[in-house]
């Protein structure tokens, strides 16, 4: 299995979101729910002009797996999900610098929200995890393909076994530090409060479920 290298100036910009200045790291959580919740809305679309396409609202929600032992925690949707070429467009590449040359030219030191709106979201993953897992079937494929990355040098992918169309994002949470805490990201209660505060205006449910042996 070869591994892909991130382009350069994706490199630089992970480097800064990763190291950073940015403070809120709690964010990551926010920006897999709208990726999860705008792939949800991507079907619904699809089904507006398609009629062998039929969406039922209430079929749909966001899921937060939380395991502790394993220090993982996984968001899942059955959204419109990737092909191979969509995993390496859109996760291959980090959406041009857009961010990285903002936050310059206006010499922001702290960052704030600026992830979002530029639509570098999915990398803000790496805040909190070493290593990043996303496994995709598309709507309209027999395949599935798993994507995988430490968020430094590159990324694989491989096919792998998924029965239904959609998206499992699986983040291995950094190890603790002395500065900084990541188990908090395996608490319920604290995950919990991180979605009622930025993702409270979700369309769909967001369900949790917790494991500890
Ligand atoms: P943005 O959401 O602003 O486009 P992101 O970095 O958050 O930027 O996501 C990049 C792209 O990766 C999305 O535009 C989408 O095409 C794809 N993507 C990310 N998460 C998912 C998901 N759960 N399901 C389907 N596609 C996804
Ligand atoms: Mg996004």
């Amino acid at each position: 299995m070869t591994t892909k290298q991130f382009k350069a100036e994706s490199k630089r910009l992970l480097d800064l979101m990763v190291n950073s200045i940015y403070t809120h790291k709690e964010i990551f959580l926010r920006e897999l729910i709208s990726n999860a919740s705008d792939a949800i809305d991507k079907i619904y679309y699809k089904a507006l002009t398609d009629d062998s396409l039929s969406f039922e609202k209430d079929n749909y929600f966001i899921k937060i797996d939380i395991d502790k032992d394993e220090r993982t925690l996984k968001i899942s949707d059955a959204g419109i999900g990737m092909t191979k070429e969509a995993l390496e467009d859109n996760l291959g590449v980090i959406a041009k610098s857009g961010s990285f040359a903002f936050k310059k030219e206006n010499e922001i030191k702290d960052g704030h929200d600026i992830i979002g709106q530029f639509g570098v979201g999915f990398y803000s993953a790496f805040m909190v995890a070493d290593n990043v897992t996303v496994i995709s079937k598309a709507l309209g494929s027999d395949e599935a393909y798993k994507w995988e990355s430490d968020g430094i040098e590159g990324y694989t992918i491989e096919p792998c076994e998924k029965d239904s169309v959609g998206t499992v994002i699986i983040l291995k949470l950094k190890e603790n530090t002395e500065d900084e805490n990541f188990d908090e990201y395996l608490e319920e209660y604290r995950l919990k409060s991180i979605v009622k505060k930025y993702s409270d205006f979700v369309r769909y449910p967001i369900k949790m479920d917790i494991t500890e042996r």
